[in-house]
């Protein structure tokens, strides 16, 4: 059964300590402390943003699919979601989410994925792995390639078929919509806002989403 949870937040924007907008294909990485709480804002509808967390303290412990669905056991994201590292610890838990639903195995688009899913003409076309590349690059501390792991890919609808299949659907998101998450440990957050322009989960057209932060 397919669930949808919606759950409105109370903080106000006006009261955000960080309020940035990402242009359609960039990338973002920032630290979190603990207790801060990170909106991302689908701000056109239909975007995905695909999403990454890493342990500050400890970067070599990143956000895992594995832990993060079994240990909820759903492979959706929503509401009250704890987002798990590699080693089982809670790095964020989602607090409020008017999408309702939000990916955990579609993966981050990349030339490879995108000659094999759409055509061999995709392959120099700008894509999430390289976005990632390029932010944990200019991080430095040490992030490489190593570090990229299977992603969260928020505002994407990738329904999974009663036989297992995987279907890239059209986008549940809309205009406005947004989720909203806490850090429970000093948490890095690394987005890719997805350039892809072949799938319908952004209606094949990018477009910016808004980063916001509390500090409680
Ligand atoms: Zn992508």
């Amino acid at each position: 059964m397919t669930v949808f949870i919606h759950k409105e937040s109370e903080r106000r924007p006006d009261e955000a300590s960080y309020d940035h907008i990402i242009p359609a294909g960039e990338g973002w990485m920032r630290d979190l402390r603990p207790g801060q709480v990170l909106r991302i804002v689908d701000l056109e509808g239909n975007q995905a943003a695909d999403t990454l967390f890493y342990d500050t303290e400890n970067p070599e412990d990143h956000y895992s699919a594995v832990q993060t669905i079994a240990g909820q056991q759903n492979i959706y994201l929503t509401t009250g979601s704890v987002l798990r590292a590699e080693s089982g610890k809670p790095l964020l838990t989602i607090v409020a989410d008017t999408c309702g639903r939000h990916d955990t195995l579609g993966g981050a688009c990349s030339a490879q994925s995108n000659t094999v899913r759409y055509a061999h003409e995709t392959l120099p076309m700008h894509n999430c792995r390289d976005t990632f590349m390029l932010q944990l690059a200019k991080r430095g501390d040490g992030y490489t390639k190593r570090d990229l792991a299977p992603n969260i890919n928020f505002f994407m609808n990738v329904p999974v078929t009663p036989e297992g299949g995987l279907t890239f659907a059209d986008g549940v998101s809309a205009p406005g919509r947004y989720v909203e998450m806490r850090a429970e440990t000093s948490a890095t957050a690394l987005i890719s806002n997805c350039p892809q322009l072949n799938n319908p989960c952004n209606a094949y057209n990018p477009t910016p989403v808004r980063v916001l932060i509390w500090e409680s």
